[in-house]
């Protein structure tokens, strides 16, 4: 036996209150902004402003403070997130550095380059120097800034090094070789024999097929 419950009266009280309030939260205009920490900005038509906190899931709208319903703005956060137009809690929005394509990137990481898939670089990635033309293979893909590495005994980092000058001096390092003699092994290219150049990361530009 189930038991009939009442309905406290300041819930909506009919399924048909409910699929309104669902059909607003999806077409209503608004504009939802990523503000980190799992907090939202949602601005409405009419430019009011609310401010919805998804770990608490609280919105500052009236409708949610005194209805105590989940309102149409904490739906809205919640679908523009599972449709993959929101950064989700814990990530920002971040620019690929090399084409612009939006990322959502963790947001203690936000203001460091971002690359997107096309654009990242692993070892085995072929790329073009932008500079010179030079056909290149990727070996090391590292987390150090171009003005944090040294360039061999000279006074020079990769970040002041004259030919690299025109690039982000906090552009992370990459290693490469020129691959006329590099052999394919299981675990990847083999170039012990070769030098490895240091190259700030948005100066190659991916290859799509090795050429
Ligand atoms: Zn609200
Ligand atoms: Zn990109």
């Amino acid at each position: 036996m189930t038991q009939a419950r009442h309905t406290p009266a300041s819930l909506p009280s009919s399924e048909s209150e409910l699929d309104r309030r669902s059909v607003r939260a999806r077409t209503e205009r608004m504009t939802t902004t990523a503000l980190g920490d799992a907090l939202y900005e949602v601005a409405t038509e009419r430019d009011e402003r609310y401010l919805v906190d998804l770990d608490a899931r609280r919105c500052s709208c009236p409708d949610h403070a005194f209805r105590d319903v989940r309102c149409k703005h904490l739906r809205r956060v919640a679908i523009e997130i599972t449709e993959g137009r929101l950064a989700p809690p814990g990530r920002l929005p971040a620019d690929c550095a090399v084409c612009g394509e939006e990322l959502f990137v963790p947001e203690e990481a936000v203001d460091e380059p971002h690359y997107c898939e096309d654009h990242a670089l692993e070892p085995g990635a072929f790329v073009r120097d932008r500079e010179t033309g030079d056909r290149l293979l990727v070996v090391h893909v590292s987390d150090r800034r171009a003005d944090h590495v040294g360039i061999g005994k000279s006074a020079y980092s990769v970040a002041t090094y004259p030919t690299n000058r025109s690039y982000d001096p906090a552009d992370r390092v990459v290693g490469a070789v020129y691959p006329q003699s590099v052999s394919m092994t299981d675990s990847g290219p083999a170039p012990d024999s070769l030098r490895v150049y240091s190259f700030p990361r948005s100066r190659l530009e991916r290859l799509s097929e090795p050429a």
